[in-house]
């Protein structure tokens, strides 16, 4: 049979190896770290443990097909459940907003707390969902760069346009014309950083991403995220899928526009097919550099990357849930200081995530693991040690007003992740957390292919390449360069 190189276990690069193991392809996965997982990996400190990347799940779904696709039952492999609540809200007014699953429950919460009328949520909701059906099988789940595909960019946009999907006006237009109350506005702004761009910049048809949490659900696999890093790498090993880890690969090696294979630790290993899960822009510029580089592509702006303190907190806020979210005052300022003056926000959006509240062994008795979070622009030489230290206490002071509590004391252990270590830890380039940022619609939808166009047998998958960054969109790249191949 014929062989598959992949370069990377990210969950794209795990998702590619199952399928084309599937499809009876000899697999071997070559990874420069130590374990698996990419961005979504875990990390234990002090009695702690974090998931330390993605926490928010969403479309399960695309997890469970690769167990069946490869024969086996995604229930006995991969556990996980519906959260009732999808976050709790706490914005900077003291006004407080719990996101419940449960369609009653949400609208009796939204229409209590914002006095606003039900229809005019639903009918939200309603177009969201009516955008992400119209897009999703046009552009998520194909490649639009295939010459003689029927579909490309201005078929999009013409459909776009004719069925009125907001690619002309920003998220924030959109949500303005939609809602009186500038409380519910950040709210459905804030779908902007789930692909690490800005609601005043990114297209309105962004406003399909509500549909996923609100419609379809939000949910949290047993044991944490990890779990879909862990149950993945065990299925593709159970499958006969080879893992090389610490084996960082320095080279692509393609002749006469076909690739042979790539070199790793002064060894060449040869493959009828390579795909790359490592971020575009390096794969192009540290393992190809003799190759023509698509610049255009390659100089997108990046998406906004993430300053993350873990810490380990010695007491429980029965307040808090799982995705707690504390709203910055001004929100245009924040993220007119994240994309155009570069800095971490001085009032920034806090994000804490608390997996001990699903799994209490995740902290130590009467403990919570706080992961918690704040948008940053990707790293581009900013005094980055200075913005932790000033950032920190900033997020202390303003979790002391609304949590009524004395924070620095209750930390015990404390890690960080900042946009040099994503970078150097996963080969990101500048940090970004989702590849290209979305601010700019072209780039939002042109996002490199999931082949080249140049090197026969040479496919890209992940976070940085086309449909886009974040978990399911990654499971999507994996499942287009498996049709395409
Ligand atoms: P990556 O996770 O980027 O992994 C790439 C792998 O390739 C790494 O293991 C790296 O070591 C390896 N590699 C790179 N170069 C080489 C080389 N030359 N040789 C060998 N191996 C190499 N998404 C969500 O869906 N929900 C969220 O809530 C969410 N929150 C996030 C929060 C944070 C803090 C971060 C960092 C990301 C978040 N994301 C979220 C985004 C999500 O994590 C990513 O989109 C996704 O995990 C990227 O997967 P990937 O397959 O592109 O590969």
């Amino acid at each position: 049979s014929k062989n598959a190189i992949i370069i990377g276990s990210g969950i794209a690069g795990l998702a590619t190896a199952i399928r084309l193991k599937a499809k009876n392809y000899d697999v071997s996965v070559f990874e420069a770290n130590e374990s698996p997982g990419g961005k979504l990996s875990r990390l234990e400190s002090n009695g702690y443990t974090f998931d330390a990347g993605p926490s928010l799940f969403t479309l399960p779904s695309l997890v469970d097909e690769l167990f069946e696709i490869s024969g086996e039952k995604p229930d006995e492999n991969f556990k996980y459940y519906k959260k009732n609540i999808h976050c709790q809200y706490f914005f900077n007014d003291g006004t407080k907003f719990t996101a419940w699953d449960d369609q009653d429950k949400f609208i009796n919460e939204i229409t209590e707390v914002f006095k606003i009328n039900a229809k005019s949520v639903l009918e939200y909701l309603d177009k969201s969902k009516r955008k992400y059906e119209l897009t999703s099988p046009l552009f998520l789940e194909r490649s639009l760069h295939k010459v003689n595909s029927f579909l490309n960019f201005n078929t999009l946009k013409a459909i776009a346009s004719a069925n009125n999907l907001d690619l002309f006006d920003t998220l924030d237009e959109v949500n303005r014309h939609h809602f009186k109350d500038p409380r519910l506005v950040q709210l459905f702004n804030r779908y902007a950083t789930y692909n690490g761009s800005s609601p005043y910049k990114t297209p309105g048809i962004m406003s399909m991403i509500p549909h996923l949490e609100f419609n379809v659900g939000t949910f949290y696999p047993e044991g944490g995220m990890y779990s879909i890093t862990d149950s993945l790498y065990a299925l593709a090993k159970k499958k006969g899928v080879k893992f090389n880890f610490n084996s960082p690969v320095d080279r692509i090696i393609c002749k006469n526009g076909v690739v042979e294979g790539i070199i790793t630790k002064n060894e060449e290993h040869s493959a009828d097919l390579v795909v790359s899960n490592m971020d575009i822009v390096p794969t192009y510029r540290k393992l190809m550099p003799d190759q023509k580089a698509p610049e255009k592509t390659l100089s997108q702006e990046r998406s906004s990357s993430a300053l993350i303190y873990y810490w380990g907190i010695r007491k429980q806020f029965p307040e808090l849930d799982l995705h707690n979210i504390f709203f910055s005052g001004n929100y245009k300022k924040e993220f007119t200081d994240i994309f155009d003056h570069k800095k971490v926000p001085d009032d920034p959006t806090i994000y804490i995530n608390i997996t001990s509240k699903e799994d209490p062994e995740h902290a130590p008795e009467g403990c919570e693991n706080w992961f918690v979070m704040v948008n940053v622009p990707p790293n581009s030489g900013q005094n980055w040690d200075e913005m932790i230290s000033i950032t920190k206490k900033r997020i202390i002071s303003r979790l002391n007003k609304f949590l009524d509590a004395d924070i620095e004391k209750l930390i015990e252990t404390e890690e960080m992740l900042t946009p040099i270590t994503i970078e150097s830890k996963t080969s990101s380039y500048m940090g970004a957390l989702y590849g290209a940022g979305s601010n700019d619609r072209n780039a939002a939808f042109l996002r490199h292919p999931n082949f080249s166009s140049k090197i026969k047998n040479l496919y890209f998958c992940g976070g940085s390449v086309h449909p886009g960054g974040g978990i399911p969109l990654c499971l999507q790249s994996a499942k287009i360069v498996s049709s395409l191949v």
